[in-house]
């Protein structure tokens, strides 16, 4: 059986003996389409068989071969035609259901379980007294009225036409937004602008290949560094990650933002330079490649990996579930269509295998002393465990960092987040990067951060915040840098990531 792949979410195949004049059977997608969800459009494309005929041989009338010729190729053009283009939103709208008790939580689960592909989760129902977003095109808009009036929940609208936001989010209408930071970045622009900021900064920046992607795309790491070290750094290192969740866009900006304010600043600012000659500083703006070109490309709302696997209805797993330190232990899910899919074993997904790594090479040469994982949204900054509510050893001194670096943010634009262990901020998640960072690799500051907003856009946020929440991120980051840098634990790093409990 060949399989064909058109460079779309298209998949012809064909049963095909290679006999000249064979057509043979082919399979088309069966694509439900207007069905809603990061899973349904690209993944639930059962197989449908249209019978075009067993042609055995080449017996048959040239006439006929050539009609069922025709009719393969106007097949396969329509359905490409169908997939190629990227998903629209027009009538879709995002809802936000408040859990006032246990009773409205258990509710809108029940929801959450019975939508399937219908509903897409932005915000996933997990604890009492939280808010879940809930994206619904306006074909299910009455299917979800009747499951909320059934739960005795309400919901209120939060954007009333995603497909206006969306537009709002992908234009470059004025000269500000012409600017680098004034718009969102593709995954070649954001890798152009890495090899520019290498090549106009020789001395301090390094950008190389830290893994390949399920799809075979390389995943870049910038390496920022003084430029007198010794060939071979031994000092203190951290690491900062973005987009390991593909439809969070503003975590990439946000880390690009941050790389360009410590190298540009490097020869000016002389805190930026001594965060510098104190650490090195290694960077992945775009972790998960695959799933943030799908995001631009086919669906905006993609969340996982791309990777397949047999006897999965869906495509890609949560590359923050997948972490092999506590995996599948709570908060995540064994069905291959879910956001939150962990995948069939720890690090399954090539990326976080990959990457983790390289962490654990590196963590060798030099201490990781600081990790950071950024993610959008709900202004949270956050420390391990999400496996469970145990608390590392050090807690208190992550805890205490953590809230510096938030009251220098705040300074800025006023933005507040709130500071605490995940399981007890959002909710127990375990396989998380961070988790595995401070558990695993034992690194004394360890944080997941999820940037602004609370809601009002989610993952629409227009491109006119990228520059504000850089900038008063960038002030939180000299705080952690400074306590890392002041980290002089390494005897007891051995220790300092174990749960206490
Ligand atoms: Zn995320």
């Amino acid at each position: 059986m060949q399989k064909v792949q058109t460079g779309c979410e298209v998949y012809s195949e064909k049963l095909s003996g290679g006999i000249p004049g064979n057509i043979g059977l082919v399979l088309v997608p069966n694509v439900v389409w207007g069905t809603l969800s990061s899973s349904s459009h690209y993944c639930q494309l059962g197989y449908h068989k249209l019978a075009i005929g067993a042609d055995s041989g080449g017996n048959g009338v040239a006439g006929s071969m050539m009609l069922k010729l025709a009719i393969l190729f106007i097949i396969v053009g329509f359905v490409a035609k169908l997939n190629c283009d990227p998903a629209r939103y027009d009538g879709y709208k995002l809802l936000r259901v408040h859990t006032r008790h246990r009773r409205d939580l258990e509710a809108v689960k029940r929801i959450h379980d019975a939508a399937d592909e219908r509903l897409d989760f932005w915000r996933e129902p997990r604890s009492v007294h939280g808010d879940v977003d809930i994206m619904v095109s306006a074909e299910h808009q009455d299917y979800l009225s009747d499951l909320l009036q059934d739960g005795g929940l309400e919901a209120k609208t939060i954007i009333e036409d995603i497909q206006e936001a969306f537009e709002e989010q992908s234009a470059i209408n004025t000269e500000e937004e012409k600017e680098f930071f004034g718009s969102y970045q593709n995954l070649s622009q954001i890798n152009e602008w890495m090899f520019t900021l290498g090549a106009d900064y020789p001395d301090i920046v390094t950008v190389y290949e830290i893994a390949t992607s399920y799809e075979g795309r390389p995943i870049h790491c910038l390496k920022v560094s003084d430029p007198y070290q010794a060939a071979e750094s031994t000092k203190p290192a951290i690491f900062i990650m973005g987009g390991i969740h593909s439809r969070e866009w503003l975590s990439p900006a946000t880390v690009m933002f941050i790389t360009n304010e410590l190298v540009e600043n490097y020869g000016i600012d002389s805190e930026i330079k001594e965060l510098l000659e104190g650490l090195d500083w290694y960077i992945v703006p775009v972790f998960n490649v695959d799933g943030y070109v799908f995001s631009w490309e086919k669906y905006r709302f993609w969340r996982k990996t791309r990777s397949e696997y047999d006897h999965n209805r869906c495509k890609g797993a949560d590359p923050n579930r997948n972490w092999d330190f506590e995996w599948g232990v709570s908060g995540v899910s064994d069905m291959s269509c879910d956001d939150t899919y962990a995948g069939p074993f720890a690090f399954s997904e090539t990326e976080v295998r990959q990457i983790a790594d390289y962490l654990t090479d590196l963590n060798a040469r030099q201490p990781i002393n600081g990790f950071i994982d950024f993610h959008a949204y709900s202004q949270l900054w956050m420390t391990p465990y999400g496996y469970d509510t145990v608390l590392p050893d050090n807690y208190q001194e992550q805890y205490n960092l953590a809230k510096d670096a938030t009251d220098a943010l705040r300074k800025v634009n006023g933005t507040d987040y709130t500071v605490g262990n995940i399981a007890d901020v959002i909710y127990k998640a375990s396989g998380n990067s961070v988790d595995w960072a401070r558990g695993k690799l034992r690194v004394p500051y360890t944080y997941a951060v999820e940037l602004p907003d609370k809601g009002r856009y989610g993952f629409l946020m227009p491109p006119r915040y990228i520059i504000p929440t850089g900038e008063e991120t960038m002030e939180a980051i000299r705080v952690i840098g400074q306590g890392v840098m002041a980290y002089k634990g390494s005897a007891s790093k051995l220790d300092a990531g174990l749960p206490t409990a």
